[in-house]
Formats: C-alpha cells, structure tokens, sequence
C-alpha cells in the first residue's frame, strides 16, 4: 500500500539532534556526515518514516520532504517567503485550482511552487523575473520538487514596463515597488481579481495603499502573520524563547468595476 523510495526520490533525513539535510537517492550514493555514513542502498525500498543507521550506529529518520521542508532547504538565490506567510497568501489571494495567476519576482521558487500546489494541473501559474540566473534556478528548484509537468511559465522581464497576459485571477507580488505594478494589474485583472503583495517594510505598504486607493481596486486591508513556536518537553510546556519576530507584510485588494 506504501510508496517505497526509489532511486531519484528526494529525501530528508533528520538525526536525533533535529538536524535534516534533504538528499537524492541514487543506487551508489552516500550520505556522509560527521555522525558516519549511510549508503543510499540502505534506504531504496524502504517505506517513508524508516529509521536507519549510519556506519558509527547514529539514528536518522528518512521522509520525502514537505513543500515547506523543501522551501526551507533548497539553494536559494534570492530570500523565500516562509511557509508562515506561503499558507495565509494562498488563503487571502484565494488561489484555487484552475486558476491563472500572474507572479512576480520568481526569485528561488518558494512562492512559485506553493501557488503550483493551490492552482493544480488544471491552473497555470506565470512568472515575471528580473534575472535570467533567478529565473533558472526557480526552474530548477521548481521542477526538482514538481516533477517536469507542472503548468508553470517563467519569463525573464521587468513587471514595471507592463504585463502582457489579460484575464488573470490573481495577481501575486514580492518586489520591492510593488505600486508600480498597480496601473498594470487593474489592466490584466478580471474585474473581481485579487491583487496580493507581500512587502518587508510599513513605508512600502503605505505606498502601495496609496497606490490603492487612487486605483480602481477596492476591499484592501494589510496585515502580518506572528507565528509563535512551542518548547514541549515533559511537564516543560512553554513559547520557544526565540522566534522570527518580522517577515514580511501582506496587503491585498480586488478589482471593481469602477463607478459609471
Ligand atoms: N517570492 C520569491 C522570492 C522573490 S525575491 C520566493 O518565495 O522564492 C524578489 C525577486 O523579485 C528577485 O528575484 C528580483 O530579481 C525580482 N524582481 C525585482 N524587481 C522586479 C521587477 N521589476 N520585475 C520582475 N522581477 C523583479
């Protein structure tokens, strides 16, 4: 009833101290760690959620990565969007299979590969990037987790000087001039369409709401999302000291029919 893994499957191993490291299994490859070695071979038919051992006897549990473990791990060019903020873009912009969304920057993929997911094979998901190696590399990224037939463009162009795809469902950004974009995207829109952007600092997010609000998109509200890990062990039940205080701000508006 499993899926075993085979050759070529990415998988990711996590010792007894948490760390992981995400692998590809291939019949004569190693892993090599300073907790010894596992050879490849050991874990080729066996089921996710095995737990093996290295040459020195240390313990490694082996799962094919979720989105937001790969996200985490994979070589990145320019900075990801964490899978805290990924989650409620999906929900806000309200990206649903099938749909056509318009996405920009491509940076490493992160963002990319998690509208994939919400749009499905009946969606197309297309990417305007800056530059041609951030461009290639989300390629890579994207197909190395997505498999060759995901429904995904990327096209190496500035979004500043215009979008040329009409009819769009959504529209997410992750640029640094995001109301630049906003006279383009109430044309490329349909009429009900979101816009969503996501923005490090406020005095972008009031440029944009600016932008906004002069524009013919309406219902836009801002927010962040606080993400508070958990220390639990035994009767010790308490918030993690640390966590990520800031990421990033998340707007998001619709395009109306403007007023006759
Ligand atoms: N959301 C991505 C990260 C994007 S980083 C992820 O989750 O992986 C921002 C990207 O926007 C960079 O790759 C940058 O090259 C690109 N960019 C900046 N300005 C742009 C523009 N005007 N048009 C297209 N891409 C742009």
């Amino acid at each position: 009833m499993g899926r075993p893994f085979v050759a070529g499957d990415m998988v990711l191993l996590e010792d007894s101290k948490r760390r992981r490291h995400l692998i590809t299994l291939s019949e004569e490859g190693e892993f090599h760690s300073h907790t010894g070695v596992l050879p490849h071979r050991n874990l080729i038919g066996q089921e996710e959620g095995v737990t093996v051992r290295t040459t020195r006897g240390a313990r490694l549990v082996a799962l094919r990565p979720t989105l937001a473990e790969y996200v985490l791990k994979m070589p990145r060019g320019a900075q990801v969007i964490y899978p805290k903020d990924l989650g409620p873009i999906i929900m806000l912009g309200d990206v649903f299979p099938g749909a056509r969304v318009l996405e920009s920057g491509v940076g490493s993929g992160a963002l990319t590969m998690t509208l994939l997911r919400a749009v499905g094979p009946t969606g197309h998901v297309l990417g305007y990037e800056l530059r041609e190696d951030f461009a290639e590399r989300a390629r890579r990224n994207i197909e190395g987790f997505l498999g060759p037939d995901a429904p995904v463009t990327i096209e190496v162009r500035d979004i500043y000087e215009g979008i040329e795809a009409t009819d769009l469902d959504r529209i997410v950004l992750d640029l640094p001039e995001p109301w630049r974009v906003v006279e383009h995207a109430a044309g490329a829109l349909r009429p009900g369409g979101i816009l969503l952007s996501y923005l490090p600092t406020i005095g972008q997010v009031g440029l944009l709401r600016e932008a906004l609000a002069a524009s013919s998109f309406g219902m836009a509200e801002s927010l962040e999302v606080l993400q508070r890990t958990w220390h639990v062990e035994g009767q010790s039940i308490r918030p993690d000291h640390r966590m990520v205080a800031h990421t990033g701000f998340l707007t998001h508006a619709r395009l109306l029919v403007p007023e006759g």
